[in-house]
């Protein structure tokens, strides 16, 4: 049996995406965020590219899960690393790190006791996340000195990966008043360390909407997800020199169930909603179940250069698209139909009429959808 949906993922257009990426930050490693399935495409099917094609090295997981998953199954030399759901409370979660290498992003100050007053921690690199102003994770920046006499204390005298993560790098970096001040913060955060003896092994703030406007990339490293992906993580209004152009890496594409004509005003399944003109409806094998959400009502989908619309309500296992009438003899039962494919901006005009965050886009695709991996693995 065929798969009737399935979102295809093509590596090569992963791979073309990492090398812009390389050619705006010449002299920073990628330490590629992989968390939540790889933003919904797959972790280990990604990462296990970006390792061995695309000489990845370091990965970044939301939980002390997704780390375990990712180094149990892929056998390489590459640093992992947790940045949220780190659990370092647990004696089993500490162990894990330990035996593992897996690398606590260490964002609290109970974390970094344990970690600075454990023996068995003495040798294992020590990253810090601080707070410069998104007021979520991190340690506290009032709270430097304390932390300088902490470290030496336990007999360190380096910081390995040192980080923080903007609030708004969706916005513009050089006028949006918080991005000024999380980039002022963190170089004061960095000459407060250097300056009381503390070397800095490794840097980094740059998520992709930093990346995209050209910041930070001279830090050791950069944080890349959401634009290795494809899409933009800028607000439409936003503006750079050196505007993103990348390819969303995945097609999403369906089938076609059902076609019929219909007349302006006719009611169209759930609740009868009017349909909004005449023309020819196509039904997809698509739905809610599937993680095409409720959102997608109204908005609308491309076939071969014309323009439908979802009508109706978004159900369970299948949308209605219609079409001007002049198609009517174009779709058949059982044609593929494409929902999304490498080209950015209907996409991002997807997300924009859907209000759905792209991030959410593939990451909400439920298993019922297969992802399919081009070349296949
Ligand atoms: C998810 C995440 C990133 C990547 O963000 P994008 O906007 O997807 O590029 C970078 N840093 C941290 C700490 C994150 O949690």
């Amino acid at each position: 049996m065929r798969f009737r949906s399935r979102l295809l993922i093509h590596f090569d257009r992963l791979e073309r995406n990492v090398g812009k990426i390389k050619s705006r930050a010449k002299t920073a490693d990628i330490l590629f965020m992989v968390k939540a399935r790889a933003y919904g495409h797959g972790m280990r099917e990604i990462s296990h590219f970006s390792h061995f094609d695309l000489g990845i090295k370091n990965f970044g997981c939301a939980t002390l899960q997704e780390a375990l998953e990712l180094r149990q199954n892929i056998l390489g030399e590459f640093e992992i690393y947790v940045f949220s759901d780190v659990q370092l409370e647990l004696r089993e979660s500490a162990d894990l790190y330990l035996n593992q290498r897996l690398i606590p992003v260490i964002s609290n100050q109970q974390d970094l006791s344990f970690v600075l007053e454990n023996k068995e921690f003495k040798h294992f690199p020590l990253t810090l996340k601080f707070n410069t102003g998104m007021n979520r994770l991190g340690l506290n920046m009032d709270r430097v000195e304390d932390i300088v006499s902490m470290i030496k204390k336990s007999g360190r005298r380096s910081i390995f990966h040192l980080m923080t993560h903007f609030s708004s790098a969706s916005q513009s970096m050089n006028s949006n008043k918080r991005n000024l001040e999380q980039i002022q913060s963190f170089n004061k955060l960095k000459e407060e360390f250097r300056s009381r003896g503390i070397e800095i092994e490794r840097s980094s703030l740059s998520n992709s909407g930093a990346i995209e406007q050209g910041v930070g990339l001279s830090e050791t490293h950069i944080r890349p997800g959401l634009i290795t992906y494809g899409p933009s993580s800028l607000l439409p209004h936003v503006t750079t020199e050196r505007p993103w152009d990348g390819e969303i890496i995945s097609d999403l594409e369906t089938h076609v169930i059902h076609v019929f004509e219909t007349k302006k005003g006719t009611p169209i399944g759930y609740g009868g909603s009017p349909c909004p003109a005449d023309g020819v409806v196509i039904i997809l094998a698509i739905g809610y179940g599937d993680g095409f959400s409720t959102a997608y009502q109204g908005a609308h989908l491309n076939w071969q250069g014309h323009r439908g619309q979802i009508v109706g309500r978004v159900n369970m296992d299948m949308i209605q698209v219609l079409f001007p009438m002049e198609l009517k003899d174009h779709f058949q039962v059982g044609m593929p139909f494409t929902i999304w494919d490498h080209d950015r901006h209907h996409f991002e005009t997807l997300s924009r009429e859907t209000k759905l965050l792209s991030y959410e886009m593939t990451c909400q695709l439920t298993s019922r959808i297969p992802r399919v991996f081009s070349p296949g693995i």
